[in-house]
C-alpha cells in the first residue's frame, strides 16, 4: 500500500536496528507519546529490536483514556433527558463511567449515535428540529479544529438545538506535567505527529531546553518509530536537547495555520481533569465567550458529580508510563476487550489493548 509499506520495508528496519545498537552506550527511558505509536510498537515487536539499554514506557496520547470519569457521567447525564440526541465515536461508547456505560444506555433505550465525523450532528439537528442534539466528541489537537468548524458552522446555520460536551485536550501541558513531576523518569520523548501536523512544534522548544529532554517529532510506522528513536538517542548520548522533526512529510514548524485559526475562534485553553491523572492547568479546550450558548455542560448541568468507585483499574498510572498493562492485575484476566474495567482496554489507541492484541500470551500472565 502506497506510504504505508515504504515504511515497514524489513531490510530498512534491519538497518535502523543495527544502527541504534551501535550508538547507544548507556541505558536511556523514552516516551512515546501517542497511543497510536504504543500500538505500531507493540504490534510490530519493535521493542525487540532495540538494545537492552533502551527502556520505553508508554504515554498518555489516547484521548478516549484520558477522558475523565465524570465528563462520561455527564454524557450519561445528558442521554438520559428527554429529547436528546447525544451523538460520539464507536470508542467512546464502552468506557466506564461510575456506574455505567454509554452502550448500555443506548441499549435501555437512550438516542445515542455513534457517528464518523463532528459535521453529521449538523445533518442529525436539520432533521431533528424539536430534540437537542450534543456532540461528545474527544481528541487531541487532532480532533479540535473538526470540532470547532462543527460548532461554527451551527452558528451560522443558527442550529440552536445543537451543543457541544467540550472535552480536547492539549498535549504540551501534560508533557510538561509529566516531566516535572516527582520521580520523572522520562529521558526522550517521541511526540505525536499528527498533533504537530495541525500545532506544529514550536511550543516544544521550550520544553526541550528546560527539561533537558529530546524531543522528536515522529509518525506511526516502524521506520518512523526506529528513526525518531535514533534520533532521540543520538542527542541523548551527545546530551543534546533540541527539537527534531522526523516526520517532515505531514508536519511544518508552523502546522496547518488554516486549523489553528478555526481552532482559536471557537476554543480557549481551560484546566482539565485527565482520567487517572488529575487536573492539569490549561490542557482541555472550552469555548470562548461568543459560542458559549453552545455548551452542553451549561445547557445540562450535572448537578451534584457521582462517587466513584475503585474497580482496581490502574489507568492513571499506565498513562502516566508508571507501570505496563501486564503490571495491572486485571489484565487479560477480569479487564479483557469484552469486559473492560478501564478505557485503556477499550480505546484502539489504549496501552491496554495493545498489549492483549498483539503480545503473545505469556505476556498476559
Ligand atoms: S488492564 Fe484493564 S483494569 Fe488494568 S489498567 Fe488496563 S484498563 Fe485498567
Amino acid at each position: 500500500m502506497k506510504y504505508v509499506d515504504e515504511y515497514r520495508q524489513p531490510h530498512l528496519v534491519k538497518k535502523l536496528s543495527q544502527a541504534l545498537h551501535q550508538i547507544t552506550t548507556r541505558p536511556w527511558t523514552i516516551m512515546e507519546v501517542c497511543g497510536g505509536q504504543t500500538h505500531s510498537i507493540v504490534k510490530f515487536g519493535l521493542q525487540a529490536l532495540l538494545p537492552q539499554k533502551i527502556r520505553l514506557i508508554h504515554g498518555p496520547g489516547c484521548p478516549v483514556c484520558v477522558t475523565p470519569i465524570h465528563l462520561i457521567d455527564h454524557a450519561l447525564h445528558i442521554a438520559t433527558q428527554p429529547n436528546t440526541i447525544l451523538c460520539s465515536f464507536g470508542d467512546m461508547l464502552r468506557v466506564p463511567g461510575s456506574r455505567t456505560d454509554l452502550l448500555t444506555m443506548k441499549a435501555k433505550g437512550s438516542d445515542i449515535r455513534i457517528i464518523h465525523s463532528p459535521s453529521e450532528t449538523l445533518s442529525i439537528a436539520k432533521m431533528n428540529p424539536h430534540k437537542q442534539i450534543i456532540l461528545f466528541a474527544v481528541g487531541f489537537e487532532t480532533t479540535a479544529p473538526a470540532n470547532a468548524t462543527t460548532v461554527y458552522m451551527a452558528k451560522q446555520l443558527k442550529l440552536d438545538n445543537f451543543s457541544l460536551l467540550a472535552s480536547n485536550v492539549l498535549v504540551p501541558p501534560a508533557l510538561e506535567f509529566l516531566l516535572q513531576s516527582q520521580g520523572n523518569e522520562v529521558q526522550g520523548l517521541l511526540a505525536a505527529g499528527h498533533v504537530c501536523t495541525i500545532t506544529g512544534y514550536g511550543d516544544y522548544h521550550a520544553l526541550a531546553r528546560n527539561y533537558q529532554t529530546p524531543i522528536v517529532v515522529t509518525g506511526f510506522e516502524p521506520l518512523d518509530i526506529l528513526q525518531g528513536l535514533y534520533l532521540c538517542v543520538q542527542q541523548l548520548e551527545k546530551g543534546e536537547y533540541c527539537v527534531i522533526n522526523q516526520y517532515r512529510r505531514c508536519v511544518q514548524e508552523q502546522g496547518n495555520l488554516h486549523a489553528q485559526t478555526i481552532m482559536n475562534s471557537v476554543f480557549k485553553a481551560v484546566d482539565r481533569e485527565w482520567r487517572g491523572i488529575g487536573v492539569i492547568a490549561s490542557s482541555g479546550l472550552g469555548l470562548v465567550d461568543e459560542f458559549a450558548g453552545y455548551d452542553a455542560a451549561i445547557r445540562f448541568p450535572l448537578e451534584k458529580p457521582l462517587s466513584l468507585k475503585d474497580n482496581g483499574c490502574i489507568s492513571g498510572l499506565i498513562l502516566q508510563g508508571k507501570k505496563k498493562p501486564c503490571e495491572c492485575s486485571l489484565f487479560g484476566k477480569q479487564c479483557t476487550p469484552e469486559s473492560p474495567y478501564g478505557a485503556p482496554m477499550v480505546s484502539t489507541e489504549g496501552a491496554c489493548s495493545a498489549y492483549y492484541q498483539y503480545s503473545n500470551s505469556r505476556d498476559h500472565q
